[in-house]
């Protein structure tokens, strides 16, 4: 078991029912099948408990915060600040949220930083050391108190998501995950913000379709995959956000 692992397996949540959450999982998914993603996320916050919506603030992130702000604009929203982020970001997080009328936004950051990154060189070294430290950590800190949370991932967007369910149980946690938009395609996404003239990460329109940290997001030129700029020219897909097979591996944010 590793060190992430062991700080996020001792989470209260964990000691709940893991065959009565599979149960509630199973049925909700049941229920939910031919929803569409504002039901689910409706259903969700009515049905399955204390959940927070987790967000990166970033090129598709308004769509999931717009339906919330519909539903409801008090749902907890949690941003991770990794301290490396574009100053675009920031400002979008504010913009948007003042925008939608998002009344509790969370903004998380580690309290280790300075101690254990003081330079921001680790991401020279370790880039998966660097993710954890900055961001899975104190996500999952910061999810401590929830049922549950929502995200954002969508069947089209890798492999180890190409069967996603709206609900799903997650390893290692004993919470809940819920993807309203799973089933979306890139159309779907560009649709939603066109209808409801929502505003653009201002970077989308200079190349970033997948907007991560700064140090480690590059322009993505025509014909690329999206997420071609993350972590370009390293070993390196995803940030370690989410869990796969009991694992913290890089399925990205
Ligand atoms: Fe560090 Fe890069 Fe991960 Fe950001 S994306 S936390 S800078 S390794």
């Amino acid at each position: 078991m590793t060190r992430i692992d062991q700080e996020i397996r001792g989470h209260p949540a964990a000691a709940g029912s893991a065959e009565a959450l599979a149960e509630q999982v199973a049925a909700l998914n049941a229920r939910f099948k031919h929803h569409s993603a504002t039901s689910v996320m409706e259903g969700a916050l009515r049905d399955a408990g204390d959940i927070a919506l987790v967000s990166s603030f970033g090129a598709e992130s308004v769509v999931l915060l717009h339906m919330a702000a519909v539903i409801d604009p008090s749902v907890p929203v949690l941003f991770v600040d990794t301290e490396l982020l574009f100053t675009e970001t920031l400002v979008y997080q504010q913009e948007v949220s003042e925008r939608l009328g998002l009344r509790n936004v969370h903004v998380i950051k580690a309290d280790d930083i300075a101690e254990k990154d003081p330079y921001g060189a680790m991401r020279f070294s370790d880039t998966d050391a660097c993710c954890t430290l900055r961001k899975t950590i104190p996500l999952q800190k910061a999810l401590s108190g929830y049922d549950g949370w929502i995200t954002g991932r969508k069947r089209f967007q890798s492999g180890t998501r190409a069967a996603l369910d709206f609900f799903e149980v997650e390893d290692g946690t004993g919470r809940m995950k819920i993807n309203p938009l799973a089933h979306w395609a890139p159309e779907d996404v560009r649709a939603y913000m066109d209808e409801n003239r929502l505003p653009r990460h201002p970077l989308v329109a200079k190349g970033y379709p997948s907007i991560g940290c700064e140090p480690c997001t590059s322009p993505v030129a025509e014909g690329e995959d999206p997420r071609a700029g993350r972590w370009r020219n390293q070993n390196k897909e995803e940030c370690g956000i989410h869990v796969v097979d009991g694992k913290f591996v890089r399925t990205g944010a």
